[in-house]
């Protein structure tokens, strides 16, 4: 028997890439069908998933990724969210990386 340790594995719609689903940065469409980060990662509806690398980030600036993104929600995705980008590079770097650049 395993120690019940049981972490759902999430795919990175960027590359493909399998991980702990906590890892990831999840997220859903908003009433207008904006993409939006779930950032408790609790909104109801269809999730999708990207890792918190800057290469799978940056494509949400391209046109490709768009088109990805818009995939994964099977066609849901009615509108632009041009804060989407920000938000999220702001959600996966909070770490050490930007610690030389405190404008708090
Ligand atoms: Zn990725």
């Amino acid at each position: 028997m395993g120690k019940g340790k049981h972490v759902p594995i999430r795919t990175c719609i960027f590359c493909g890439r399998k991980m702990a689903k906590y890892e990831l940065l999840r997220l859903v469409l908003d009433d207008e069908k904006r993409p939006i980060w779930d950032r408790k990662k609790c909104l109801p509806g269809r999730g999708a998933y990207v890792c918190p690398r800057d290469e799978c980030l940056r494509k949400l600036e391209t046109q490709k990724g768009r088109r990805r993104l818009a995939k994964a929600f099977r066609g849901r995705l009615a509108r632009e969210n041009p804060e989407l980008f920000k938000v999220l590079i702001e959600a996966a770097g909070g770490q050490d990386k930007y610690d030389q650049n405190q404008d708090l």
